[in-house]
């Protein structure tokens, strides 16, 4: 996916909006095929998505802190 960010005035996609694009989303190829959003509407639709879909990110950061606390236990049960 490619991101960039509009310097030219085009409205938002999103139906109902009709705010100024601010970025574009697109696959590569076509320009009619990119997706213009505003800032607005990608904040509403990363709210969205935040429901659906956990970023991986966060859960190996998780894991390593459990395992750091878990490693720290041990040793304080050797000595
Ligand atoms: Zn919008």
């Amino acid at each position: 996916m490619i991101t960039t960010k509009l310097n030219t005035t085009v409205r938002c996609d999103m139906g109902g909006c009709d705010n100024l694009a601010t970025y574009s989303f697109s696959k590569g190829g076509d320009i009619r095929t990119q997706l213009n959003i505003c800032e607005h509407c990608l904040g509403e639709m990363y709210e969205s998505i935040g429901k659906l879909i956990v970023p991986k990110g966060i859960n190996n950061m998780l894991s390593k802190n459990r395992k750091k606390k878990e490693e720290k236990q041990d040793e304080e049960t050797v000595l």
